[in-house]
């Protein structure tokens, strides 16, 4: 007769030796120990005498930290931690924090100093690019770097008009217009060009290529 282990649900076979045996395997066995009342009595013992000596003894306190490191930076520390993590972004005290963080100064204050950062540039100039591409179902075929590249050489003069802007005002246009690429096209970074914001703005739909 087949019997159903009380820790993890799942059908056993009994040993012939043993009666009435409640779980599948050791594991098992003392993981329900560990749950019981004695066992929970015997972990708490065995954790104040661990924190006791680590406190008292310091050889075996660096020899924790080392330890507790080790774990910290391997696969398995780091997927336990994301997944902890998740767990508690979830929980209503995580969403809490979340909402308080959200909500309080400090967060404004490193928000706007990753804004302003050149990581943060970069990062919301390939989002920016990625939904421009998404929305028009276009490929933009060039990164973020190459198009700062080409802004920098422009040095703030607009392509169409050879008047300067400030390498801050130039705007991103497309040689062949979105509204007359089809779908797919295919922008490589030769296909892009920085024109001031009343050029890119008055060349509408006209393909106008400037010669360079
Ligand atoms: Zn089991
Ligand atoms: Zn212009």
């Amino acid at each position: 007769m087949d019997d159903k282990c009380q820790i993890c649900q799942a059908i056993f076979i009994p040993k012939p030796y043993s009666h009435n045996q409640k779980y599948c395997s050791k594991k098992c066995n003392r993981k329900a120990y560990y749950y019981s009342e004695k066992g929970q009595i015997q972990s708490k013992n065995a954790l104040k005498k661990t924190m006791l000596r680590y406190h008292n003894d310091l050889e075996f306190k660096k020899r924790w930290q080392e330890k507790s490191h080790r774990y910290r930076i391997s696969q398995k520390g780091r997927e336990t931690k994301s997944k902890n993590r998740k767990i508690y972004r979830k929980s209503i005290n995580g969403m809490l924090s979340d909402l308080k963080y959200a909500q309080s100064p400090k967060r404004k204050v490193s928000l706007k100093a990753y804004t302003m950062s050149f990581k943060g540039k970069m990062n919301s100039l390939r989002a920016s690019l990625k939904r421009m591409a998404a929305f028009n179902s276009i490929i933009h075929q060039f990164t973020e770097y190459e198009w700062i590249n080409t802004l920098n050489n422009a040095n703030g003069i607009c392509k169409d008009c050879n008047t300067y802007v400030g390498t801050r005002k130039l705007t991103l246009d497309h040689i062949i217009p979105i509204s007359k690429a089809h779908n797919g096209q295919v922008y490589t970074i030769k296909d892009v060009q920085p024109l001031c914001l009343r050029c890119n703005i008055s060349k509408r739909d006209t393909i106008n290529e400037v010669c360079v």
